[in-house]
């Protein structure tokens, strides 16, 4: 494994992460496909006095960002087709095997300190389909 520096283009988000102390369960790629980085029954580092008892999911944002254009990007749309497909499934998944009822956003677990996902994602949609 190289060293590698915020921003590199060949930093994989799930490294990222890592490094810089987060995680989720599964990642979504615009293209698709679902990176599991924790097991269901493992802690991931996503949503600060909630890790313990929940699922968290991640939708990558084409691109390579700054904090500032990351934040500019999410308040408009930014979910692909198949990304929804995937994403959708995934918790559908979970809302069926672990009889979920309670499906939240990082930015309403922690108000003033995470916005995504941001205007740009239909939460809506994800709460009528699952
Ligand atoms: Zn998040």
């Amino acid at each position: 494994m190289g060293e590698h520096i915020e921003g590199e283009p060949d930093l994989h988000a799930a490294d990222f992460l890592d490094k810089i102390g987060l995680s989720a369960h599964a990642l979504i790629t615009p293209d698709g496909n679902i990176i599991h980085c924790r097991e269901d029954y493992e802690t991931a580092w996503h949503a600060k006095g909630f890790n313990k008892d929940s699922l968290g999911i991640e939708f990558l944002v084409p691109g390579i960002h700054t904090y500032g254009s990351f934040m500019e990007r999410i308040k408009t749309p930014y979910i692909t087709d198949e990304q929804l497909k995937a994403g959708l499934w995934q918790i559908k998944v979970w809302v069926e095997r672990y009889n979920i009822n309670n499906i939240k956003r990082h930015s309403e677990l922690s108000p003033g300190r995470k916005f995504d996902p941001g205007d740009g994602f239909d939460m809506n949609l994800f709460i009528q389909e699952t």
